[in-house]
């Protein structure tokens, strides 16, 4: 507290790598930080990676280390699967409102498990992309901060089931948990809102949502994840046999009026780095790259030179045209723009590098509108309103260094409004 009473508080909208790198900052820098996110853990889709490039690191490399500097600041207050409504007030001094969702399990959940065993509802796992089930009360991902248990309350049939509740051995479940609304006064906020992957079932002619075996970028980081559906194990959806050959398809739907217009800037990155996880479990697979062209800028142009010396990579000019099926194996068309020629690859598995699509807050400003947005749909560094801050790739496509770059501008950005407000 200042001498004149009032505090100095930023909310930040979205817990992913840019989120949570914003909150500290600016926590550390003194301010009051308010963190909300919408789903029952933090960390956005930097957990549902396997590894991440330049370094191939796993997801708990940086992650853990952010997460127990949220645990241990006495200026961060975190609210999982709760959003922002509305805005009212002015710069400097803004009304939000927050909805929060009913956690439907207390703090007293030691993540034990027992109610897993005891549920007899399942539903598709999200996280995983729909790649399998989990029961109706589940632990999101083994590394889920905080370790706590959610129900899905569209999944639960609730108190007349209450299968949970008799197994849990610490009363950690509450099936009469209610939603709230919090009201807050804050200085400024940052929206870090993050994205999420393009419907791949949109695109024609590439198969996804018909062939099993044609899957995407972000699936695949599930499956190589040893927490994913399949502990690891890249293999075939359909038969789970493992595989000799793959596809990479690049710009799946980017790049093209008829989709998404905009190139995503990490989606060659992410297919060169899943050649390396299956480089890794098959040492004799054919790999072939299909690529408009390929965008490793900077010190990542290595990481590319290195996948050239791969003598079973084949880098493939061309945009694929069409995927077909045969036995469960899949044809994937295009035309090598380099030779002229027609290229064929039968191959195991397709997978195709589809783009970033910013996710969007439904936030309503009591003075009209909403968050303003670019032809992309990105948000706009201008947002009419000061004090409204975009950060990471809800404001454009960008590797984490980059989004933990902009996290920390949008902090000192914050700071300097507080500043300006009159509160200390
Ligand atoms: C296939 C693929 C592989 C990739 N691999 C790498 C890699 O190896 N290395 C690398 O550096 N980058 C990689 N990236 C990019 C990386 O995923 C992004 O840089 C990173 O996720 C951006 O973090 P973010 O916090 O901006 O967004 P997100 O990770 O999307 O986090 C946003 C958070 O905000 C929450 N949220 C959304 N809306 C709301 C709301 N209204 N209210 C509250 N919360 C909300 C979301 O639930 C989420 O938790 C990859 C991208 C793809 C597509």
């Amino acid at each position: 507290m200042s001498g004149n009473g009032r505090q100095r508080t930023i909310l930040v909208a979205g817990g992913g790598i840019s989120g949570i790198s914003a909150a500290i900052e600016a926590s550390e820098a003194g301010c009051q930080v308010v963190l909300v996110e919408k789903e029952p853990y933090l960390g956005g889709r930097v957990v549902q990676m396997h590894q991440y490039f330049p370094k191939l690191c796993p997801p708990t490399c940086g992650l853990e280390i952010n997460f127990r500097r949220l645990r241990t600041s006495p200026r961060i207050r975190c609210l999982t699967l709760a959003e922002v409504e509305t805005i009212g007030g002015g710069p400097g001094h803004y009304q939000v409102t927050i909805r929060r969702r009913p956690r439907m399990v207390n703090r007293k959940c030691t993540a034990c498990g027992a109610c897993v065993e005891a549920c007899p509802v399942e539903r598709p796992d999200a996280f995983n992309y729909g790649m399998g089930t989990t029961r109706a009360i589940y632990l999101p991902h083994p590394m889920a901060f905080p370790l706590q248990y959610v129900i899905d309350t569209d999944a639960c049939p609730g108190a007349e089931c209450g299968k949970c509740v008799a197994a849990c051995p610490y009363q950690a479940i509450d099936l009469e948990m209610q939603s709230e609304t919090i009201q807050l006064e804050v200085q400024a906020v940052i929206w870090a809102t993050g994205w999420e992957p393009y419907d791949a079932s949109k695109i024609e002619g590439l198969g996804f949502g018909t062939y099993p075996n044609v899957i995407t970028n972000v699936m695949m980081e599930r499956l190589a994840s040893s927490n994913g559906p399949t502990a690891g194990k890249i293999q075939r959806p359909s038969d789970g046999q493992p595989i000799q050959s793959v596809a990479f398809v690049q710009c799946a739907g980017s790049r093209d009026e008829n989709y998404l217009k905009h190139c995503s800037g990490v989606c060659c990155m992410a297919s060169l780095k899943q050649a390396r996880y299956v480089r890794e479990q098959y040492p004799d697979a054919e790999i072939s790259i299909f690529y408009i062209d390929i965008r490793t800028p900077g010190r990542l142009e290595d990481f590319y030179s290195e996948i050239q010396k791969d003598g079973k990579v084949q880098l493939i000019k061309g945009k694929v045209a069409k995927i077909s099926e045969d036995g469960g194996d899949l044809v994937v068309e295009a035309e090598d723009t380099l030779s002229g020629e027609r290229v064929t690859r039968k191959v195991n598995l397709v997978v195709l590098a589809t783009g970033i699509v910013p996710q969007g807050a439904e936030v309503r400003f009591e003075t009209g509108g909403g968050l303003a947005r670019d032809e992309h749909g990105f948000l706009t560094e201008e947002q009419g309103l000061s004090g409204m801050l975009p950060v990471g790739c809800a404001k454009r496509p960008s590797e984490v260094a980059g989004c933990v770059r902009d996290a920390t501008g949008a902090a000192l950005k914050a700071l300097h409004i507080c500043a300006g407000s009159g509160c200390e």
